[in-house]
């Protein structure tokens, strides 16, 4: 994300606040799945989308890589994206409708779309990324509502525990030239954090282990 004074030439220009209202009803999508296409593999997951998907569908992190799941190196890190289909670009969840099939459970950058995060003075303010969703006359609704995040608080500070943890991580990759050693440490970050079992509420048990 550029910095303030290119905010305008991604953005509206304006920062928001989760309390603040920003143009982003569209409708329910309802006969658009313009962004569940051809997005490649930016639809990365954070543990928290890989808990909530995985219980959601009812099925393991490992069954579901290599098939609506695929791993591939996104910034010198080891992570998973959804895995579009080849043919079509397709998201693999999007239905025969053209609608999520896992609309509930959708991982937090579909939840966030067409909001983005702007990190600064060490917590992060979200804005609203023009030109991107394709409805028009989109209507105003409270951010806190459009990502329907019951535990938004806790929520927000786990963004601000994993983009530190990545942030170490990708430091500790720079400290070594080694490829066994560097492909080590991003095989351990996908066991402690994707991995790793977490049987109660995932976001007070995240809040908790740092
Ligand atoms: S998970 Fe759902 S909202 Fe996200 S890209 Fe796939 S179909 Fe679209
Ligand atoms: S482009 Fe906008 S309306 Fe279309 S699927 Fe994405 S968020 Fe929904």
């Amino acid at each position: 994300m550029k910095r303030d004074g290119d905010l305008s030439t991604l953005t509206d220009g304006k920062l928001y606040r989760s309390s603040d209202m920003a143009r982003l009803g569209c409708n329910d999508c309802e006969g658009c799945s313009a962004c569940c296409k051809g997005m490649g593999n930016s639809v990365v997951l954070d543990p928290y989308d890989v808990w909530r998907l995985t219980r959601g569908v009812g099925v393991t992190f490992s069954e579901m890589v290599g098939k609506q799941v695929m791993l591939s190196v996104v910034d010198g890190l080891i992570l998973p994206s959804l895995n579009m289909e080849n043919q079509t670009g397709a998201c693999p969840f999007l239905n025969g409708e053209g609608r999520c099939s896992i609309h509930a459970f959708r991982p937090g950058i579909c939840r966030l779309f067409p909001l983005g995060r702007y990190y600064h003075d060490g917590g992060f303010s979200y804005v609203l990324m023009t030109g991107e969703c394709k409805k028009e006359n989109r209507s105003k609704i409270k951010i806190d509502k459009w990502l329907g995040e019951t535990n938004l608080k806790a929520y927000e500070k786990f963004i601000l525990q994993w983009k530190e943890i990545l942030e170490e991580t990708r430091k500790l990759l720079g400290e070594t030239t080694d490829l066994e050693t560097q492909k080590q440490i991003s095989v351990s970050l996908l066991q402690k954090y994707y991995l790793a079992p977490c049987e109660s509420d995932f976001l007070t048990e995240f809040g908790g282990r740092e």
